[in-house]
């Protein structure tokens, strides 16, 4: 049996919402991007408004940008994250300070960020890993006690909640959401900046579409809009498709199904490998909703296999995983422009030495998470072959 690591499973209406854009004569940015952006704000429930980019990595740049981030300014964010996270900050000249993790949340590590302050500290970058809530209460306290910003990297966190309340409602500065095609909810390419700050929202606006003053939709519809427009900065083009949009809706509108398909998968990978030498991730407290974008397991000392060998066992019986993440710190860009050593970083690199992300997607079969179950009882020594 072959079970992948993920697997995209659309819904006839969820294609159909695709085909009926393309046969409406309006491709790219336009009502559905408009609807889609409501919608999304919407269902979080807050006072927020939302941006719609054509990817997460689009939407944190932005953000950065509208926040003022540039040249001599310091932003803080984990190790143990995708390239994307950090990468913006170096678009805009600014630097990256990269910190370890705390070892229970594998999430932003609070005594790490304080560390890495300095005066040249303008931002802390949190990243809900896997879809678990940061710790924000100290985050935010950090934050007003040294004046500055916070950027929330939620790729993976739609819809996860803290303390109750949805990520993207926090009151932080801005939150990012992205709906790459094996997030937690999808447009193929895409992404939304969500934030309660106008001026921020209006900025990412216009730098979303070149730095133009209005959007192509009300230059060519909206017939009472004027149709002379004005450049304010050399933007960029980082705006969602109607195409895109259109999909958007229909996955925003049964991702709470998903997340539920994906909560139960979780629960039974923690039951069932509970007694194998394996940490298993940390679930959200009782109060709050853990959007379980990964399952990430973690190979304890004790394993007859080490982390590489039982990815190979694994594949050998043609079961896909992943690792998230091979931390930035170990990257050679990123190790030679910072000059980073291992050694800085323990809790993350213990982890990520020893960490293979399990097959985790909505429409995941019983008998496909059966075949994932048995092969690593098989494995680890504890189980049957079968
Ligand atoms: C996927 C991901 C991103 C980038 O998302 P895109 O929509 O592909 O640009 C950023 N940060 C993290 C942690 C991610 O997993």
């Amino acid at each position: 049996m072959e079970v992948p690591f993920f697997r995209v499973a659309l819904e006839n209406n969820e294609i159909d919402a695709v085909v009926s854009v393309l046969r409406s004569g309006w491709l790219t940015t336009g009502s559905k991007a408009d609807e889609f952006e409501k919608a999304f704000a919407a269902a979080l429930g807050g006072n927020v408004g939302a941006v719609a980019v054509n990817s997460a990595t689009a939407g944190l740049h932005l953000a950065l940008e509208a926040l003022g981030i540039g040249p001599g300014d310091e932003v803080i964010c984990p190790t143990l994250t995708f390239t994307a996270t950090a990468e913006v900050i170096r678009y805009l000249g600014a630097d990256v300070v990269l910190v370890d993790i705390d070892p229970v949340s594998r999430n932003i590590g609070i005594n790490a960020i304080r560390d890495a302050i300095t005066p040249a500290t303008r931002a802390i970058m949190p990243v809900h890993f896997g879809g678990l809530s940061c710790n924000m209460d100290a985050i935010i306290e950090l934050a007003s006690e040294y004046d500055l910003k916070v950027i929330e990297d939620a790729a993976h966190a739609y819809p996860s909640t803290y303390k109750g309340k949805p990520i993207g409602t926090l009151g932080t500065d801005a939150t990012v959401f992205s709906f790459y095609a094996n997030k937690t909810m999808t447009t193929g390419e895409g992404g939304m900046l969500v934030s309660s700050n106008s001026a921020l929202l209006d900025r990412a606006r216009t730098m979303r579409t070149h730095g133009i003053d209005r959007d192509a939709f009300s230059r060519f519809i909206d017939h009472n809009s004027p149709w002379r427009y004005d450049i304010v900065a050399p933007g960029f083009k980082y705006n969602m498709t109607d195409i895109a949009a259109a999909l958007g809706l229909t996955q925003l509108f049964r991702a709470q199904a998903m997340r539920e398909s994906r909560e139960r998968l979780a629960r039974r990978y923690d039951a069932e490998l509970a007694k194998l030498p394996l940490f298993l991730p940390p679930s959200a407290g009782d109060k709050d909703v853990h959007s379980w974008h990964l399952y990430s397991i973690c190979v304890s000392p004790d394993s007859p296999l080490e982390r590489d060998a039982l990815i190979s066992k694994l594949r050998h019986d043609g079961i896909g995983t992943s690792v998230h993440y091979i931390p930035l710190h170990a990257m050679s860009y990123w190790r030679d422009r910072y000059n980073l050593a291992g050694e800085k970083f323990p809790h993350a690199s213990a982890y990520a030495d020893n960490a293979i992300s399990l097959p985790l997607f909505p429409d995941m079969t019983d008998s496909e998470q059966t075949h994932v179950i048995d092969r690593i009882n098989y494995h680890l020594g504890k189980g049957k072959d079968c």
